[in-house]
């Protein structure tokens, strides 16, 4: 049975009713829409990741929330459907969770983008805030708001990501020490529930909604709106890269930038396994890397570099000059000498950095290949023995894309989000309350990496969580993907029944966000 369907409500309930029969269309698909709208239901069991590959059996393409709600209504309301429905925004997921096997995508992006800027007046109480539909990509939120010379707080690293796919996960950046993720610089959203009732959502509002969702992993309900937190928006970025071949000494410094909160504004940092990984990260900073350090030691055994990567923005407020507080930063920093190098960038251009990478990965046919990524956040007790455990896995010459790793600070998180951060087993308060994000960005290139090989990566991935998820090291996933229940209420653990709570309350026929492989639907 297939079907790609124009939104119209005529059609969304033909769509109900042929997928809820219990005789079913099998025999005889049946196509509402031009071929590339079939074209289009084809690469809906495609994504960022290119591991998992689930068809849907139908597309739904709404002109409204009101059309998310009447298919989520009458799927809930037909005691004998097992259709399930996932929202997919840009499809940037690595392991399917944007995908619906037999079931029906929601392309989010459907939905008009349109993006209202509240400016906070000068004697008005309260936020500047962006009101943007779910579906929008950050890229679109950011071109508008700066029109006002505002701009979003925190940020993910890539911005033709959608809003509703970032908040139902974190959204983390350089800023995230600073500002917390994009679901800590949310005010209120518009939600349709899995049993399609729209509710509208706050600290304040319907509030176990609104944490639920937010990190919820699109269990409990499809963001159609978010309003979103807004700040003045810097004009230039001073942009700074440092470079250390101690471990110790680039995660002491790290630590140190993100107790500046005052001076730095951004802060990430990346282990660097080769010279192509070198160069393929400096894509996007314009600077002369003229005296780069040397991968080969004197010995001729290969070493790794690890590299600090900060800005300070350009704000008008501030009374000394960029250069100063960059000098004052560099100073108490501890990199190898003299690799360090600046450069000045326009706002838009620094957020908007990857964009080059993605070009330029285009242009040699290294985008649209297998993403077998891994994302954790590891506690500052463990990060040593996770970084040890990473370089004992992975082959350093062979390595193809950026290895993040930087820290953030845990009162910067709601705990009442969804989202699950490591606990520390041993440390003080002040050790516990920074944790790391580290962030394997491995690609694959086809030409030299068959099946066997994704595979083989695929495997290795799961021994590193398996042994990072030990009380020893005490990792959990960023972006998670796991196997089985089991590992499931792990992942979760204290906050698992809070999670299925929440999963009875606002879904409780598991309809939503299938590819995530958590619920299986009830009927
Ligand atoms: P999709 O893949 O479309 O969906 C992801 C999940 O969210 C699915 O379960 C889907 O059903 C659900 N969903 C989608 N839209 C909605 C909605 N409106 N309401 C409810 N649920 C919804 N993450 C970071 O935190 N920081 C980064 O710097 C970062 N950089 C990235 C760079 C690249 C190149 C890529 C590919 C990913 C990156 N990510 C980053 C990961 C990214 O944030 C997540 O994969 C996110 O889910 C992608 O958003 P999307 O719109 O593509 O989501």
């Amino acid at each position: 049975m297939e079907f790609a369907i124009f939104c119209t409500k005529v059609n969304i309930l033909i769509i109900i009713i042929a997928l809820c029969s219990p005789c079913k269309f099998i025999q005889s698909p049946i196509d509402f829409g031009p071929p590339n709208m079939l074209q289009a239901k084809n690469t809906l069991s495609l994504d960022f990741g290119r591991i998992i590959f689930d068809s849907p059996s139908a597309v739904l393409r709404p002109q409204s929330p009101e059309d998310i709600s009447l298919l989520l209504t009458s799927l809930f309301a037909s005691s004998f459907s097992k259709v399930t429905v996932a929202a997919r925004g840009a499809g940037h997921s690595i392991r399917g969770q944007a995908q619906a096997l037999d079931g029906i995508v929601i392309e989010m992006d459907s939905i008009p983008s349109n993006i209202y800027i509240h400016k906070r007046g000068h004697d008005e109480e309260g936020f500047s805030y962006a009101d943007v539909s779910g579906g929008a990509m950050w890229i679109e939120l950011l071109e508008e708001s700066l029109k006002f010379g505002l701009s979003p707080r925190s940020w993910t690293d890539y911005l033709y990501l959608s809003i509703g796919g970032t908040l139902s996960n974190g959204g983390i950046s350089g800023q995230t020490f600073k500002h917390g993720p994009q679901i800590s610089n949310v005010l209120q959203l518009d939600v349709v529930t899995g049993k399609g009732d729209l509710i509208t959502c706050s600290p304040t509002k319907s509030s176990e909604l609104f944490y639920a969702v937010l990190g919820g992993l699109g269990q409990f309900g499809i963001i159609t709106r978010a309003r979103i937190l807004l700040q003045e928006a810097p004009q230039k970025v001073k942009w700074v890269r440092a470079f250390y071949d101690d471990f110790d000494a680039f995660t002491m410094d790290q630590e140190l930038l993100i107790s500046m909160p005052d001076l730095v504004d951004y802060l990430e940092g990346f282990i660097i396994p080769n010279e192509p990984s070198l160069l393929s990260s400096s894509i996007a900073f314009p600077a002369h890397l003229d005296s780069m350090p040397p991968f080969l030691s004197e010995g001729g055994s290969s070493k790794v570099y690890y590299c600090i990567e900060f800005a300070v923005y350009d704000f008008q407020v501030r009374d000394t000059n960029v250069e100063q507080v960059v000098e004052k930063i560099t100073s108490q920093m501890s990199y190898k000498a003299p690799f360090i190098y600046s450069v000045e960038v326009s706002y838009f251009d620094f957020l908007n950095r990857v964009s080059m990478e993605e070009i330029s990965l285009r242009s040699r046919g290294l985008w649209e290949v297998p993403h077998p990524w891994l994302n954790m956040f590891v506690p500052k007790s463990g990060i040593k023995e996770f970084k040890c455990l990473l370089m004992d896995n992975i082959a350093v010459n062979e390595f193809e894309g950026p290895i993040l790793i930087y820290p953030l600070l845990r009162d910067k998180w709601h705990t009442n989000t969804s989202i699950v951060l490591p606990q520390a087993s041993t440390c003080s308060e002040e050790d516990e309350q920074v944790f790391y994000i580290v962030g394997v960005l491995q690609s694959t290139n086809p030409a030299s990496c068959s099946a066997q090989c994704l595979d083989g990566i695929l495997r290795r991935n799961r021994r590193i969580v398996e042994a990072a998820s030990t009380e020893k090291i005490g990792a959990k996933q960023y972006l998670p993907h796991h196997p089985s229940l089991m590992h499931w209420h792990n992942h979760f653990g204290r906050h698992w029944n809070r999670f299925v709570a929440h999963k009875n309350l606002f879904d409780p026929l598991g309809i939503l966000a299938p590819g995530q492989g958590i619920f299986s639907r009830i009927h």
